[in-house]
């Protein structure tokens, strides 16, 4: 019964109304405005973990928008090295302007760059959907050559990733893996789980090997269980790794356990006012959505 509620109202989602959807954001979101934000990573931080922060939106349509959003990371980087935060940033190359030509995007992405290495912090490529594959890779690589405060996304539901990651001959390398989150046709991505958990685990692995430095991006506690084991039969160093999370994600105590190996995990923190279109994605994803809105509606 229960699951026949939770695909209805996952499919019924944008009816919801709104002041349901912002009861469960807050689980989610970390407010609309950088005093929310840093509020939460704050505390995070005081609980032992890192955290990484992301302006919710992606897709502006001009130049300006582009440019706002810019301004807005660099203050951000200022105002997480002003209150001494263990927080890096996330950025989506679309919301920086890649829509709006390579050019847009390199030179928001360089002032960004800039600004970690002025601060010593780090700036995360988040990848979106395989049409900004190439060029994220690419910008990418330009960034590495001259610098060591930048790192991406690679998704293991795609077939190319473990040779996209062979192909960057650098030993800086730092990437989060991560499953991948848009719908991907099956010429270019695995589609059933099992199938992409393998593929994780072969990247993780080659990744391990490689000494590169990796973001382990996984809700999957079955998942986890196995990258527990590749960590110790490989006996990989705690220093070339960390455990990444969506802020509010319940993870049944395995982030104690993390912290109990000494292990380090940062929370990806999203903010801002596009808090909705999040939420609803958040929200889909959860298994327990059907007692949750329930629980909301009734209250
Ligand atoms: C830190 C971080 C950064 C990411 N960055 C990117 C990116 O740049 N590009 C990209 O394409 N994707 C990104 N993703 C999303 C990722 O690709 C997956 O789509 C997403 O994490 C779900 O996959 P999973 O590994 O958690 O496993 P799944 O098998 O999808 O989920 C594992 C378990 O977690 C549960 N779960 C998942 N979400 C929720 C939720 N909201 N509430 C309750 N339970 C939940 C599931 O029900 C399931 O039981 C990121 C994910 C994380 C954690």
């Amino acid at each position: 019964m229960i699951n026949i509620l939770n695909s209805i109202i996952i499919n019924t989602t944008t009816l919801l109304p709104k002041s349901i959807v912002q009861l469960f954001a807050g689980k989610y979101v970390a407010g609309e405005n950088h005093k929310t934000a840093l509020n939460v990573v704050k505390s995070l931080n005081e609980n032992g973990f890192s955290a990484t922060i992301d302006i919710l939106g992606e897709h502006v349509v001009n130049e300006n928008e582009a440019e706002k959003i810019t301004t807005e990371y660099i203050d951000l980087f200022d105002e997480i090295a002003e209150n001494k935060l263990d927080c890096n940033i996330s950025i989506k190359p679309s919301h920086i302007g890649l829509d709006l030509g390579e050019g847009v995007f390199l030179s928001n992405l360089k002032l960004l760059v800039k600004r970690a290495e002025y601060h010593d912090n780090f700036l995360r490529i988040d990848m979106e959907s395989s049409s900004a594959t190439d060029i994220t890779i690419k910008a990418y690589r330009e960034m590495l050559q001259t610098s060591t405060t930048v790192g991406t996304v690679f998704q293991a539901y795609l077939f190319r990733t473990l040779d996209d990651i062979k192909n960057i001959q650098n030993d800086q390398l730092n990437f989060r893996l991560c499953k991948g989150i848009y719908k991907e046709s099956e010429d270019i991505s695995i589609q059933d789980r099992k199938h992409i958990n393998e593929n994780y685990l072969k990247i993780l692995r080659y990744a391990f090997t490689a000494e590169n430095y990796v973001g382990i991006a996984t809700h999957d506690i079955d998942l986890l269980k196995e990258i527990y084991s590749l960590i110790d039969e490989l006996n990989v160093s705690p220093s070339r790794f960390e455990f990444q999370i969506l802020y509010g994600v319940p993870m049944s105590g395995w982030l104690e356990k993390h912290l109990e190996n000494k292990f380090k995990v940062r929370i990806y923190v999203p903010f801002g006012p596009d808090w909705y279109e999040y939420s609803i994605r958040r929200l889909k994803e959860n298994p327990n959505i059907a007692a949750y809105v329930i629980k909301n509606l009734f209250r």
